[in-house]
């Protein structure tokens, strides 16, 4: 146990016991809790308000169209981050079991938004090359792909003081600016217009991967903070500096496409409130990790997403789900 730590640890990776972590198993058990499937959630109505010509707008449309074109690619990307990057550099292995659920979270996210590709017979070229396409989507991915090659990249090592705030830079920028901030304007958007009657299974959907990735943020949270405890000699004033630069760059990018995927107001939403809601958010962020807030004096412009975090599973679908999940009992040994 003196030799398990977070990075660059000496001990048995695949000794998970004993617990040194323990706040990485609860979280590893909350997120099994949680579990649930795409399939699961009935698109029919989705389907024949889609459909219906009058059904939605254009600008509802667009947002929904532009919304998957971003999400269906990024799950991807962070299941990347994840298997291929983020694993191999982390020496707890109460921290890795999370992971590995993480990960498999990823996949089910990837494909709920192909699920719902796929029921609203969208273009399936179209959403899945946005990220290529579309600049506000595509500007989103460019500024995060360093940071997982530096992870993924089979060359690379912690053990020196500059590997090791690498890696703790990419830890941030994935924790708190991917699933922390790119997340949300989309979620809000999607979850928008489930509150008006709206894309009510799509909705649903999006309000378990919220709560999946809310889960994800907190948990890379409390690893960053793990880190720096553990090595404060990687959390420099220069180190810090570059930190607050990679929040404002986020905050912009996340800005022009809300404006790129709301030309003009729907839902009751326009871009310019995303812009009190994102500071908000990047303040929240930044604190969370031991820094200032870069925006002081923002306020929430839409209280009502933190009841969607705190979804209670009990008050879901799962008292009315018609799936089980097959058990050992379902296996033949004959
Ligand atoms: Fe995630």
């Amino acid at each position: 146990m003196e030799d398990k730590f977070i990075i660059n640890g000496a001990s048995d990776v695949n000794q998970l016991v004993p617990f040194k972590y323990k706040w990485a198993w609860d979280k590893y058990l909350a997120t099994c809790a949680n579990h649930w499937m795409p399939q699961e959630v009935n698109m029919s109505r989705d389907i024949a308000l889609w459909k219906s010509p009058g059904g939605l707008t254009d600008d509802e449309r667009r947002l929904v169209s532009r919304n998957l074109g971003f999400f269906v690619t990024a799950d991807s990307l962070a299941a990347n981050n994840i298997v291929l990057g983020t694993y191999r550099h982390i020496t707890a292995p109460e921290c890795r079991q999370f992971l590995l659920r993480q990960a498999f979270e990823e996949a089910i996210h990837t494909h709920a938004y192909q699920y719902i590709t796929e029921s609203l017979g969208l273009d399936e070229s179209e959403i899945f090359n946005a990220y290529h396409e579309i600049k506000s989507i595509r500007d989103k991915d460019e500024f995060l792909i360093p940071f997982i090659d530096t992870l993924t990249d089979p060359m690379f090592k912690t053990g020196t003081p500059e590997n090791d705030q690498k890696l703790l830079r990419s830890l941030i920028v994935f924790a708190c600016l991917m699933e922390g901030l790119f997340f949300y304007v989309g979620f809000v958007q999607i979850l928008a217009l489930g509150r008006q009657n709206k894309m009510t299974g799509a909705a649903e959907q999006y309000q378990y991967i919220l709560r999946d990735e809310s889960m994800h943020c907190n948990f890379g949270i409390d690893l960053i903070n793990q880190i720096k405890l553990e090595n404060p000699h990687l959390w420099t004033p220069d180190f810090r500096d570059d930190i607050r630069l990679q929040f404002k760059k986020a905050v912009e990018l996340e800005y022009a496409y809300a404006e790129d995927t709301m030309p003009r107001g729907v839902l009751g939403l326009n871009a310019s409130m995303f812009k009190g809601y994102l500071r908000f958010i990047a303040n929240r962020r930044a604190q969370q990790i031991g820094l200032d807030p870069l925006f002081p004096n923002e306020e929430n412009p839409f209280p009502w997403m933190s009841e969607m975090i705190d979804l209670k599973k009990e008050k879901n679908f799962f008292e009315t789900r018609v799936t089980e999940y097959q058990t050992g009992g379902a296996l033949a040994w004959d």
